[in-house]
């Protein structure tokens, strides 16, 4: 049985991004950006008022002739004499003669005579040409991800395609002959299949919306089926239940049948020990344990930054912090924890409902506290590592 360190870099040393895609920007919203971005503009691409005001060349003198106007837009360049003041507005077009903008609530006008009241300091008010970026310049950097924000600043320079990193195709197969559909009724010895759900959501969460759900009852033949279609239709397939070592687990058999290659079986951790991983050419396949709350913490440790590579971030993990401990927590097991728990304000809670068969706390933690396999115990006070969650 390997480590949890040892099971995170074998994933990793099967990491690989997607191929690129060229999108229109406005189809670009969660994707990872896959080229630099040059600004082709300078931007502002003028000299811009930042203000509603009057634009002058300045100096100590407060009164000015008012000898034009340049609304938002125009391209006019009224020449300005030092006693001379140019009416604008905010996202104007300042005059080239012109180096300060004073405010409008600063002034007072009667007629075409203008008094500042207040002074401004020199290049007030003055958004200079590519204050923002200049042309050439790299706007955005491979592995950004883009947010209505960073599209909104491409849509300011003028972009309207991107290269970004194509989406996995990723299939979910189900196994368990005592898997009930929800909405149906339970019969005697039935539960809800709660995974293919979970794990559909946890997918759409990365944008990920190419899912192909199967549902097979517990016998080799149809797992061994299911496999091998969903091998050739997907970039990741996730298999949930039926890879432990009880008489109705075919997975892993059905996997090797399937010429998927083992990468391990088994890690040293609690939930979720019967994690699978292997790789069919550049499929890659995770048999995840059954019980929902092992499938969900294998899914944040393992599943989701194998997916985050694949879709391009630079950093595919979920951020690792510390936090006060507010009980004591044993470990008695030797094996890597990973609890539910809320940090709040610096301070981590354990929750109830550890056991792997529940989602409780899961429905209401936003961290994984992580206890590594060789502490007995962390007492309250002391600094425990959590994975942030939300
Ligand atoms: P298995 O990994 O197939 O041995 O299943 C372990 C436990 O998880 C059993 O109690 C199953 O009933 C439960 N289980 C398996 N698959 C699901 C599922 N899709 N939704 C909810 N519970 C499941
Ligand atoms: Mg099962």
């Amino acid at each position: 049985m390997i480590s949890v360190s040892e099971a995170i870099q074998h994933i990793e040393n099967h990491f690989s991004k997607m191929p690129l895609v060229i999108k229109p920007i406005e189809k670009t919203l969660g994707y990872i950006l896959g080229e630099d971005i040059i600004s082709p503009i300078n931007m502002p691409p003028f000299k811009q008022s930042a203000m509603d005001g009057y634009a002058f060349v300045h100096s100590n003198n407060n009164d000015y002739l008012v000898s034009g106007e340049v609304p938002a837009g125009s391209n006019e360049n009224f020449p300005v004499n030092y006693d001379e003041a140019i009416r604008i507005f905010t996202g104007s077009r300042i005059p080239d003669d012109a180096d300060t903008v004073v405010m409008q609530e600063h002034t007072e006008r009667k007629g075409d005579n203008l008094k500042i009241t207040t002074l401004p300091e020199k290049g007030a008010n003055v958004r200079p040409l590519g204050n923002q970026i200049k042309i050439g310049d790299v706007a955005l950097k491979t592995g950004t991800y883009l947010n209505e924000g960073a599209i909104g600043f491409l849509a300011g320079l003028g972009i309207t395609k991107v290269q970004v990193y194509k989406k996995p195709k990723v299939s979910i197969l189900v196994t368990g002959n005592e898997l009930q559909k929800v909405g149906k009724k339970l019969k005697e010895g039935q539960v809800y299949d709660s995974n293919s759900i979970t794990l559909k959501l946890a997918l759409k969460q990365l944008g990920i919306k190419k899912v192909r759900i199967s549902k097979v009852k517990d016998t080799f033949k149809a797992i061994f089926k299911t496999i091998k279609i969903e091998l050739k239709k997907s970039d990741v397939v996730l298999i949930s239940g039926g890879i432990s070592v009880g008489d109705y687990d075919f997975v892993k058999q059905a996997l090797h049948d399937n010429e998927v290659a083992e990468v391990f079986y088994k890690v040293n951790q609690k939930p979720g020990k019967p994690l699978w991983f292997g790789y069919n050419d550049t499929t890659k396949v995770f048999a995840l344990p059954g019980n929902p709350a092992s499938s969900l913490s294998c899914f944040y440790m393992y599943v989701l930054p194998l997916l985050k590579a694949h879709l391009g971030y630079s950093n595919p993990y979920l951020p690792k912090e510390k936090a006060i401990l507010n009980s004591d927590i044993k470990n008695k097991f030797g094996k890597t924890l990973f609890l539910k728990g809320t940090v709040e304000n610096g301070q981590a809670t354990l929750l109830d409902g550890q056991a792997s068969s529940m989602l409780k706390s899961f429905a209401v933690c936003n961290a994984l506290l992580v206890v590594p396999k060789d502490e007995t115990l962390i007492e309250k006070g002391q600094k425990i590592e959590y994975i942030k969650l939300i």
